[in-house]
């Protein structure tokens, strides 16, 4: 199990550098975050052996224990899934990244959560762009409204967008949802408002993150790929 981890790692990484070169990219400026849900602790030590320093949780009941475990590794943990506002103190204390922001409410409560002295809590607006309606995330729309208003949050730092395209087999079905994702960053950044960066791009799992690479992902979520199935 464990050295499986280690040759999954090693191919994602070709993978990744190869999208990164076929696109003129840096390999530095995509970041890997290795998905654990539903695995133990003990095969995210074993990700961490093999190099990989991010890592992404969708619940906190289940990160808190994981997390815990792990402290004296001084990984950084992201949280991808979708946070109940009355969960965003917990929330803040486990992670250092949040993907999942899908309501004002929400952005007010992990602001409202930070100690003093803490760092800015950087986190991405997760967009619905398959107007899913069994779906988290803020329609394409509302997007530009909800920036402004977290933008004023001093203990959060906005720093760009993330999205979970509808399931299809074939990356290709994908494509047009990560193009549109990077049109409506460079929209917003394009207004310059102030205290919000659409820098980063959180898009491309298992399946299609080669494709959401070729159309400017930052922060691909990888969880199948390297850990096995769930
Ligand atoms: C589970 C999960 C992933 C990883 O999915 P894989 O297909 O296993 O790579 C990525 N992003 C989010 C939000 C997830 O919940």
């Amino acid at each position: 199990m464990i050295a499986n981890i280690q040759d999954n790692i090693a191919r994602v990484e070709e993978r990744i550098t190869a999208a990164c070169l076929r696109n003129g990219r840096r390999r530095e400026d995509v970041k890997l975050v290795a998905v654990s849900k539903t695995h133990p602790a003990e095969l995210v030590r074993a990700a961490y052996a093999s190099g990989v320093r991010d890592f992404g949780e969708n619940r906190v009941q289940e990160a808190n224990p994981k997390c815990q475990a792990l402290t004296d590794l001084g990984a950084t943990w992201h949280m991808l899934g979708h946070l109940q506002s009355n969960k965003a103190g917990a929330a803040r204390e486990l992670f250092h990244w949040v993907h999942s922001v899908d309501s004002l409410r929400l952005a007010e409560r992990l602001a409202q959560a930070a100690n003093p002295g803490d760092a800015r809590l950087p986190v991405l607006i997760e967009v619905n762009l398959g107007e899913e309606t069994s779906k988290a995330g803020v329609r394409g729309g509302e997007v530009a409204a909800l920036v402004e208003q977290i933008a004023p949050l001093a203990s959060l730092e906005l720093r760009g967008l993330m999205v979970i395209p509808p399931y299809s087999e074939s990356p290709e079905d994908v494509r047009p949802y990560f193009r549109k994702l990077r049109a409506l960053a460079l929209e917003i950044e394009s207004r310059n408002l102030p205290n919000v960066s659409m820098s980063e791009l959180s898009m491309g799992m298992s399946n299609d993150f080669e494709v959401a690479i070729e159309e400017g992902a930052t922060i691909v979520r990888v969880g199948t790929a390297i850990f096995g199935s769930r």
